[in-house]
C-alpha cells in the first residue's frame, strides 16, 4: 500500500499533521518524505507540495489506493471521494481528524486497515478513535484486513462468517496466528465455524475454504516476529489513563497486562517466569507496573528470574523496560520540591528483607541527613513499622521536620497532606500512601495566604 498522504487546508494544521506522521508505523515514517502533507497553494508555506484544487487532489489519490488522512471536516472528505464509491475491497483508507486533534473518524477502508491506523493516530493525540465497526469493537481485530503477511483465501465468504460471529457462533482457530489468538475472537476447540492458517508453500488447505470456514495463506517471509519481545513498562502512579493510552498503543501487539501484587513476591517472580515464557514463544508480551517499572515492582522480578533460572529459551528475547514517574515524583510534585536535594527511597515492607535491615537504613539515612521517600509503609498485617521508622528519625530530625503524606496519587480520592514528623501517626498512612520526610535543610514557604510548598534547597 502507498504511505498515507496527510491533506491540510492550511498553515494551522502544520503541528497536527506532524503529530499524525509521528503516528504512523516507523516502516512508513523511514519511507515518508516531508512531501506527503499535502496542503492548499495560496495557505501554506511551510510544506513541499502544495495543490490548488483540493477535490481534484483528494480524488486523484483516492482512486490511486493512497490511504487520505484529511485535516478536516468528515463532510467534506464524504462529499469529495462520493462519486468514486462503488468497492469496498479496493477502498484505500481514509479518516477526518479535527483539526485541534480531538477527534479521529475513520470514514473508509474497513477493509484495509482504517481502524488501526485510526487508533494509532489517536493514541498519540490522546483522544478515543471513532470507530464504528462493529466486529472491530467485538473482536478487535479486522479478519477482512489480516495483518502483513497473510492473506485472506476467501473474502467473499467473510461477510456471512462475520454475521455468524456477530450473532454468537464461536470459532475453532488450525494454524498459527498470534493476532488472531490475541484477538477477543470466540475461538473454541468445538467452535461451529472454522479459521485456518495454511503455508503460501502449502498447496491446499485441509479445510474446505466456505462461510463457515476462512482460509488465511501465510508468507512466513512477511510475518513479522522473528524474536520474542517482553516490554516492562511503567504507567506512572494514576494507572487508568496512561495505563490505557499504553494498553491503544500496544493494541496492534499482543500484550499481556498485569496488575501488581502487593503481597508476595513469588506472585511476582511467577508472574515475570510467565511473561518471558510467553515472549519465548515469540509473543510480545508487555507487563505493566504502577509508577516505574524498576521501583519496587516488576522489572527487577523479570532479570531476578532471567538470572536465577536462566533458560535457553529466554536468551534471545528483546527486553526493554519503559520508565514511569514514580509515586516519589508524583507525591513531591504536588507539594513542591521536597526532593530538590539528596535524597533516598526506602520500603517498610519487611517481607521481603527483616526488620533490622531496614531500621540500619533509617537509621544511616537519617544520619546522613538524606530527604527519604518511604514506599509500603503500612499494610493490614503491618502496622507496626511506621511509627517504629518515626522513633529512629526523631533520634536524628527535629519533630518540626515537614512530612508529605500523599495517597492514591493520580487516582480518585487523592488526598495530599503536610504535618511535622512528631504528628505522623499510623492511621495516616496505608498501601496507597507515599511518605516523604524533608531533610534537615527541607523548608515550608508560604506562597500567598492559604498556599504553601515544601522543598529542599540545593544550597546550604
Ligand atoms: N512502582 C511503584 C511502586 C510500587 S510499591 C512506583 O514507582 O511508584 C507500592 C507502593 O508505592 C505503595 O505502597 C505506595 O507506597 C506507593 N504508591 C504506588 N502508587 C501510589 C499512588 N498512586 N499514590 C501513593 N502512593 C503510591
Amino acid at each position: 500500500m502507498n504511505p498515507p498522504a496527510i491533506v491540510i487546508l492550511g498553515e494551522a494544521s502544520i503541528p497536527i499533521s506532524r503529530q499524525i506522521q509521528a503516528a504512523l508505523p516507523e516502516a512508513i515514517q523511514a519511507a515518508l518524505p516531508e512531501a506527503l502533507v499535502y496542503g492548499l497553494a495560496d495557505r501554506v508555506q511551510s510544506i513541499v507540495i502544495t495543490y490548488d484544487n483540493f477535490g481534484e487532489t483528494v480524488r486523484e489519490l483516492f482512486q490511486a489506493g493512497t490511504p487520505i488522512i484529511g485535516v478536516c471536516a468528515a463532510g467534506i472528505l464524504i462529499r469529495t471521494i462520493a462519486p468514486l464509491l462503488s468497492n469496498k475491497w479496493q477502498e484505500p483508507p481514509v479518516l477526518a481528524i479535527a483539526e485541534d486533534g480531538s477527534a479521529v473518524v475513520p470514514l473508509l477502508g474497513g477493509l484495509q486497515g482504517v481502524n488501526d491506523l485510526a487508533r494509532q493516530i489517536a493514541a498519540v493525540l490522546q483522544v478515543a478513535p471513532a470507530i464504528t465497526t462493529t466486529g472491530d469493537i467485538r473482536f478487535r481485530t479486522t479478519l477482512l484486513s489480516p495483518p502483513p503477511g497473510y492473506t485472506l483465501v476467501n473474502p467473499d465468504d467473510a461477510k456471512t462468517f462475520i454475521a455468524d460471529l456477530l450473532a454468537g457462533a464461536t470459532v475453532k482457530l488450525f494454524g498459527e496466528a498470534p493476532w488472531l489468538e490475541n484477538s477477543r475472537l470466540p475461538i473454541a476447540e468445538a467452535g461451529q465455524l472454522t479459521i485456518e492458517i495454511i503455508h503460501k508453500s502449502q498447496s491446499q488447505p485441509t479445510s474446505t475454504p466456505s462461510q463457515d470456514c476462512l482460509v488465511y495463506e501465510v508468507d512466513i517471509d512477511c510475518v513479522e516476529p522473528t524474536q520474542g519481545k517482553l516490554a516492562i513498562v511503567g504507567t506512572g502512579p494514576g494507572s487508568a489513563v496512561c495505563y490505557k493510552t499504553y494498553l491503544d498503543l500496544a493494541e496492534p501487539l499482543r500484550k499481556t497486562h498485569t496488575t501488581r501484587h502487593e503481597s508476595d513476591n513469588r506472585v511476582e517472580l511467577d508472574r515475570a517466569r510467565f511473561a518471558l515464557d510467553l515472549a519465548a514463544q515469540k509473543r510480545t508480551v508487555a507487563i505493566v507496573s504502577s509508577g516505574d517499572p524498576g521501583i519496587y515492582a516488576m522489572a527487577a522480578a523479570v532479570f531476578e528470574v532471567l538470572e536465577r533460572e536462566a533458560k535457553p529459551e529466554w536468551q534471545e528475547i528483546e527486553i526493554q523496560v519503559c520508565p514511569g514517574i514514580s509515586a516519589m515524583q508524583a507525591a513531591a510534585a504536588q507539594v513542591g520540591a521536597p526532593l530538590g536535594h539528596d535524597f533516598c527511597a526506602i520500603s517498610l515492607s519487611d517481607i521481603l528483607k527483616p526488620w533490622d535491615v531496614i531500621a540500619q537504613r533509617i537509621k544511616a539515612a537519617a544520619q546522613a541527613d538524606f530527604a527519604i521517600a518511604f514506599y509500603n509503609p503500612v499494610s493490614k498485617q503491618r502496622t507496626w513499622q511506621l511509627e517504629k521508622a518515626k522513633a529512629i528519625l526523631l533520634e536524628w530530625r527535629s519533630p518540626e521536620t515537614p512530612v508529605v503524606l500523599a495517597r492514591n496519587l493520580g487516582r480518585p480520592g487523592q488526598t495530599v497532606t503536610v504535618k511535622p514528623l512528631a504528628q505522623l501517626a499510623i492511621e495516616d498512612a496505608d498501601m496507597r500512601t507515599v511518605i516523604l520526610i524533608g531533610s534537615s535543610k527541607t523548608r515550608i514557604v508560604q506562597q500567598r495566604p492559604g498556599k504553601q510548598w515544601v522543598y529542599t534547597p540545593r544550597h546550604y
